[in-house]
């Protein structure tokens, strides 16, 4: 079905269509496993619902598209976010196969009881502890461009634990299974990491308002010493290079930070048309501009839309 040039369409039959999530039947990828490890299915459970487990990855990355104001990359997180409850399908099919033994022998109860005895031996939005799920995993600032950063980090993250998953088992089918999701997660950091830089933002500009020169050059020398073990200070390209030079604390009789006030003004910090609108205070001025260069974005993409059901 196609709506010609409309947001909205009139007729209601057509506009639940079109906002419906809808589920069909199929798992993202099949899942096959040989002999169930109901232990192996615990520590499955922290994809499942843990800090950096597909409920998580969905939830963050469709809130932060609820929220965004920019249709392409509201695209982007629109589709992963989708696609990683796809990955939750998935990781509770596999958790599930492991953990079913669990419902009817007392040795396999023992791994979870949590699971078997409030949960009858199912998946639940718990971590591998038993840590209940909580919003309070999810990052969300309603920046966009620090948004994508912190999915970036969430996608290393979610690879790491899948990574060392599959290190934790001897099941082909599972490894199978694991290393679909692994790579899934880089494609996304990928994704993400494309979507940041077509911003056109300076690497290190976030926000409208520019930090304070001189002092965002300084590495300060917090860690000073010598220790039993022989650590010591060492240079590298985080503390001289990249322009960046290390400065000594005054307890140490170095010249210390340089905290001369310096009060810029929002706009001075180069920011992209499509970085989300700013708040408080700084909704005057610049703000204004960059609400205004939204409006105007979105109202020449509505009148070209077409949209596809
Ligand atoms: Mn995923
Ligand atoms: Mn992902």
């Amino acid at each position: 079905m196609q709506v010609e040039g409309a947001v909205a369409p009139n007729d209601p039959a057509e506009s639940r269509a079109q906002l419906m999530y809808h589920h069909v039947k199929k798992l993202m990828y099949t899942v096959n496993i040989g002999e169930a490890d109901p232990r192996f299915g615990k520590m499955l459970l922290e994809q499942f619902g843990g800090a950096n487990g597909e409920l998580a990855a969905a939830m963050q990355y469709s809130i932060q598209g609820f929220n965004c104001e920019d249709p392409a990359r509201k695209d982007l997180l629109m589709d992963i976010g989708t696609e990683e409850l796809s990955h939750l399908e998935v990781i509770g099919a596999l958790t599930r196969m492991h953990l079913k033994p669990m419902k009817s022998n007392r040795e396999a109860a023992e791994a979870d009881p949590l699971m078997v005895i409030a949960g009858g031996g199912g998946v639940g939005l718990y971590d591998s502890m038993g840590n209940a799920w909580t919003a309070d995993y999810l990052k969300v600032t309603g920046d966009l461009a620090v948004d994508l950063r912190s999915n970036i980090a969430a996608e290393a993250r979610a690879k790491i634990v899948y990574e060392r998953l599959i290190a934790f088992t001897e099941d082909k089918g599972s490894k199978e299974a694991l290393q679909f999701l692994m790579t899934r997660e880089i494609t996304h950091m990928r994704a993400f990491t494309a979507a940041l830089e077509s911003m056109e933002k300076p690497q290190f500009a976030v926000g409208i308002i520019e930090p304070t020169p001189v002092l965002v050059d300084q590495f300060f020398n917090a860690s000073t010493g010598e220790s039993q073990y022989g650590e010591t200070d060492f240079n590298g390209p985080w503390n001289s290079g990249n322009g960046l030079h290390t400065v000594q604390s005054e307890i140490k009789g170095g010249e210390g930070l340089d905290t001369k006030p310096y009060m810029p003004k929002p706009g001075t910090e180069k920011t992209s048309p499509v970085d989300s609108t700013p708040v408080g205070a700084n909704t005057d001025g610049v703000g204004q501009k960059q609400a205004a260069l939204h409006e105007k974005q979105a109202r020449e993409m509505a009148q070209g839309a077409k949209v596809e059901v």
